[in-house]
């Protein structure tokens, strides 16, 4: 009996394995029709200016709304996608979808505009038309260079091969900024950090979530966070703190001299056209 009851959960679990994995492929094989019949489509968070208690910039974030499945969120084809190799597609869109909405923002509100950081997956700062795409984007939309920000995680930026690093230096001195996304999970060479053409630290939402309703709660992860905004400072950089959920975390972040946040005590991320009316009220 045992036996038998042993092997059938060894079935089941194989069945459950197996049907998880037809899943994945199913949603992997789907993307190139799912891009092609406008199933994706981007949101953007606004990342606010702690001092001026203003929109600095939007972060592009790309959803799927899948015709049986409903909507899904980057958490469940990112990393599919990157596999498959089939994000350098996805993120071309991305990044074209986005500047062309920062430009349409641009027209419209002028110097309030706010500038869009757009995520670039490990594979995308790998592909060697990367710099060429982006110049093409951003003289097709019209988008000033000074408005886009990219985002590359300590993966991406660490790998000491030359053609990623050719292409931060070519990005940057086209005049588009780059970011460290949620820095301080990965494994960052300081050393060679210091010498990235790098203008800003992404510091993760795990940090900001340690910094509790009464600042100091966490005493340690305070002189973390503390630590690593000095740490940017130090190295020249500016530094955004994500998941930003309380008052007291966006209070304690002001004080140790963070520049921008961005999460939900703020404002979650949204349509094009809900952005459009935070800065029609904004510009009041
Ligand atoms: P990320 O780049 O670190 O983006 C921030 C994530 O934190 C977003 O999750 C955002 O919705 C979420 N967030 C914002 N404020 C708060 C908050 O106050 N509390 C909490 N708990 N979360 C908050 P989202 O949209 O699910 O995206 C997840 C990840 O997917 C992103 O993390 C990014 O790594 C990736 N991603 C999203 N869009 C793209 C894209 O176009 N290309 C690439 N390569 N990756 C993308
Ligand atoms: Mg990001
Ligand atoms: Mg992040
Ligand atoms: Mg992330």
């Amino acid at each position: 009996w045992a036996k038998a009851d042993g092997k059938n959960q060894w079935a089941l679990f194989d069945t459950e394995r197996n049907a998880a994995e037809v899943a994945q492929f199913q949603l992997s094989a789907r993307m190139p029709a799912a891009l092609e019949h406008e199933e994706f489509y981007v949101e953007y968070q606004p990342l606010i200016d702690l001092h001026e208690q203003s929109m600095a910039g939007v972060e592009a974030l790309v959803r799927w709304w899948h015709p049986e499945l409903g909507r899904l969120g980057p958490d469940r084809f990112i990393g599919l996608a990157e596999e498959t190799g089939w994000i350098v597609s996805l993120g071309r869109w991305v990044l074209r979808r986005a500047c062309w909405q920062a430009t349409q923002w641009q027209r419209e509100f002028g110097t309030a505009a706010p500038f869009v950081s757009v995520n670039l997956a490990v594979r995308q700062s790998r592909d060697p038309r990367l710099v060429s795409d982006v110049a093409e984007i951003l003289a097709e939309t019209g988008l000033p260079p000074s408005k886009l920000q990219l985002e590359l995680t300590e993966s991406a930026v660490m790998d000491t091969a030359d053609e990623p690093l050719e292409a931060l230096h070519a990005l940057s001195r086209m005049g588009v900024r780059i970011a460290i996304d949620d820095f301080g999970t990965g494994y960052s060479n300081l050393a060679y950090l210091r010498r990235l053409p790098v203008h800003e630290l992404k510091i993760a939402g795990s940090f900001t979530e340690g910094l509790r309703e009464v600042a100091g709660t966490d005493p340690i992860n305070a002189r973390i966070v503390n630590t690593l905004v000095d740490l940017a400072h130090t190295l020249g950089l500016t530094v955004t703190a994500e998941g930003v959920e309380t008052h007291a975390q966006a209070q304690c972040l002001t004080d140790m001299g963070c520049e921008t946040g961005q999460g939900w005590f703020f404002a979650r991320p949204c349509s094009a056209e809900t952005l459009r009316s935070l800065l029609t009220s904004g510009t009041d």
